[in-house]
């Protein structure tokens, strides 16, 4: 493994997740943030991690303390770059924040740094270029909660170079990590791909009242053997998510994304159904119908 130093770059969600799973795993971790207030929620968002890992992974009190040790924190990028030899970025998904972030960092990077984008929604060439390395720069992509969901969805551009991609790709495996590669640039890589079309249609079923949720659910649990459907889904994304899709492809003038947000804003948003985090969406947590044990059973 080339990779020993790691400095994480926003200590938002999945910042201080990512870091505290790469120094859970034996490397030295840098969390750079934009000021000491940052930090400082850092650092409590990496503590409330400790409890996590000790009931979900079964980790020790002295593994889930040595992990935290590892990492210590800096709001001086340059500090906080000085031995790293791979960046990994969390900061807010906005095009101007991360560009301006891009150049500053490879200004002050060592030229030996590989610099990853943690991204949902956008490219790695859309900051390619404010890299001023875009061999070196590429799309590394966890999902919520990385300690049990731990998928990472490795991603280059045109120009990355291919040693660094597979450096990358065993970075992922060390930090205990199923590793995904995706070879060409995808907008929502592959999960997203593959999920926002299903969960589209799931719901256009729904607006145009072919059948109710749960009958919809029940079909594809049936069907292809998944434990959840759709709306289960839905309901674990939030249904304020889903509203933002719904609205941002209305607002760009698709008629039935507009009776969709108005129906999920009407029907569930205003209602404060807002899926698991409520405690209601399309079903009622903590013991939703479609886990109950009849659900999948003919009368
Ligand atoms: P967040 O808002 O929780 O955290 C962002 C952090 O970045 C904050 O700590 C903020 O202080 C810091 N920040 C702001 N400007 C900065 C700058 N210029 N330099 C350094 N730090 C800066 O965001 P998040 O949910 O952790 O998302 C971060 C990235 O991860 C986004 O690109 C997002 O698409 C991606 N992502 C998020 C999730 C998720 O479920 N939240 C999942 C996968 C990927």
């Amino acid at each position: 493994m080339n990779y020993k130093n790691i400095t994480v770059a926003g200590s938002g969600v999945l910042g201080s997740q990512i870091a505290y799973q790469t120094a859970f795993k034996g490397f030295d971790v840098v969390v750079y943030d934009i000021n000491d207030e940052a930090l400082k929620r850092a650092k409590d968002r990496i503590m409330n991690l400790k409890p996590r890992y000790q009931e979900d992974l079964g980790a020790s009190e002295e593994e889930v303390n040595t992990a935290y040790n590892r990492i210590s924190f800096s709001s001086d990028l340059s500090k906080a770059v000085v031995n790293a030899d791979l960046v990994i970025e969390a900061i807010p998904e906005v095009v101007q924040i991360k560009t301006n972030f891009y150049k500053e960092l490879g200004e002050v990077a060592p030229k030996k740094t590989t610099f990853v984008t943690n991204s949902s929604t956008l490219l790695p060439s859309q900051f390619a270029e404010a890299t001023g390395r875009p061999e070196k720069f590429l799309a590394l992509h966890f999902a919520n909660e990385i300690w049990k969901n731990n998928t990472a969805e490795v991603m280059k551009h045109s120009g990355t170079d291919m040693t660094v991609f597979d450096e990358v790709i065993e970075f992922a495996k060390a930090i205990g990590m199923v590793a995904l590669p995706l070879h060409k640039e995808q907008p929502g890589y592959i999960l997203n791909s593959l999920l926002v079309p299903l969960l589209e249609a799931a719901q256009m079923l729904l607006l145009k009242e072919v059948a109710d949720p749960e009958t919809i659910d029940k079909t594809w649990m049936i069907a292809t053997g998944s434990p959840k459907g759709p709306f289960a889904i839905l309901d674990v994304v939030g249904i304020n998510t889903a509203y933002n899709i719904a609205h941002g492809k209305a607002q760009a003038g698709d008629p039935t994304f507009e009776k969709l947000a108005e129906l999920l804003k009407t029907e569930y948003i205003d209602k404060g159904k807002l899926g698991t985090e409520t405690g209601e969406g399309f079903y009622t947590y903590p013991n939703p119908n479609y886990m109950k044990q009849d659900f999948l059973k003919s009368e």
